[in-house]
């Protein structure tokens, strides 16, 4: 009776340990029964949230395994949710007799969702890249055969300011993987009137090349934000860049913060261009652009909202957006007060 009691002790015990992995554990008998699954298993195979296909492959999988001994194989569960599966198979056995197959599984939809993220995020940086490179050659090719000065000149202008939108991309390229290496930044007070003040002042000489008038109303009384000062500063200043940029000439920008419910709200208010509905919710991804040629030619990089985003994240706020095509834009960073995060 002991040794029964210790054994079961023992089963107990297994179980539990293999319950306690990210992994799913399967074990198939000879016949093709299953006779175990920990949780994991469970929960990725059956039940409620379980997946049909991937337990009929996974059973498929543990018969092979029979003949084949060793395998591993990637399932693409096509969902949703699109789930991907690594699943290793092998023989169990104690040396004289084969006693069953176990099968582990690995999720790795979300390594493989990263995987993904990065490769497009080097794609389209080549890309960006790869444009005013192109035209920064064949400029200078031109001009070293350029003998009239005038001409040269202005292929010289031209290479300046190709130059300028390769430097300009690195810069928000390098803000972008600093914000997003720094998950935890600085958490300092900043007083949100300082930091509206900065972001104005920073603005100011493109606006006024505009003629595009920024109207600032700081939030009473004066509130402080837990942060980075930098993160928050860069995020404004892209809000109002992008305000001065898509808005005509001699429009009006307002900048408003506002206080309440343990939150502050900074709208940027323009009277632009405005953003078409579809674009709504991909402005904010990296690149993201509504017109290419017109962002061309105000110099945008497409990567100052993700930068804005970011850095909401990192401040445990949020972003949002309203917008009319033709008539322009709203956009609010909204963030917990001092008080609130503390
Ligand atoms: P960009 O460097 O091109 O401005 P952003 O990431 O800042 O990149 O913005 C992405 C796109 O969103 C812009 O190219 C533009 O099409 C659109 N957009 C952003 N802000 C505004 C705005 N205030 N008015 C109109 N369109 C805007």
């Amino acid at each position: 009776a002991e040794a029964v009691a210790e054994s079961s002790a023992d089963a107990i015990r297994l179980r539990h340990a293999l319950d306690t992995l990210p992994q799913g554990v399967i074990v198939c008998e000879e016949n093709g029964e299953v006779v175990f699954r920990n949780a994991r298993a469970i929960g990725l195979m059956g039940g409620r949230h379980g997946d049909a296909l991937a337990a009929t492959a996974v059973v498929e999988l543990l018969a092979d395994a029979w003949k084949t001994g060793a395998a591993d194989k990637t399932l693409d569960l096509y969902g949703p949710p699109r789930r991907t599966l690594a699943v290793r198979t092998q023989l169990i056995d104690d040396g004289r007799r084969t006693l069953g197959v176990i099968a582990v599984i690995d999720d790795i939809s979300e390594r493989r969702r990263l995987e993904e993220i990065r490769r497009d995020f080097v794609a389209n940086v080549s890309h960006e890249l790869k444009t005013p490179m192109g035209a920064l050659g064949l400029l200078a090719e031109t001009l070293v055969a350029e003998t009239d000065a005038a001409v040269a000149q202005r292929l010289a202008s031209r290479i300046h300011t190709e130059a300028f939108r390769v430097s300009r991309i690195i810069d928000d390229l390098l803000d972008l993987s600093r914000i997003e290496s720094e998950e935890a930044p600085p958490r300092e007070p900043v007083l949100v009137n300082l930091l509206m003040a900065e972001a104005v002042e920073r603005m100011r000489a493109a606006a006024e090349q505009r003629d595009v008038k920024i109207e600032m109303s700081e939030p009473t009384p004066p509130v402080a934000v837990l942060g980075d000062r930098r993160q928050l500063v860069s995020a404004l200043y892209n809000l109002l860049e992008n305000a001065v940029k898509f808005s005509y000439d001699g429009n009006l920008v307002t900048f408003t913060g506002t206080v309440g419910d343990g939150e502050v709200q900074l709208e940027v208010e323009d009277h632009g261009v405005g953003i078409p509905a579809r674009d709504l919710d991909r402005i904010f991804e990296r690149f993201y652009r509504v017109d290419q040629g017109r962002s061309r030619t105000t110099g945008g990089t497409g990567l100052g909202l993700s930068i804005v985003r970011h850095v909401a994240a990192n401040h445990q706020g949020r972003v949002e957006v309203e917008s009319r095509e033709g008539e322009g834009s709203t956009f609010r960073l909204i963030l917990p007060t001092q008080s609130e995060v503390a």
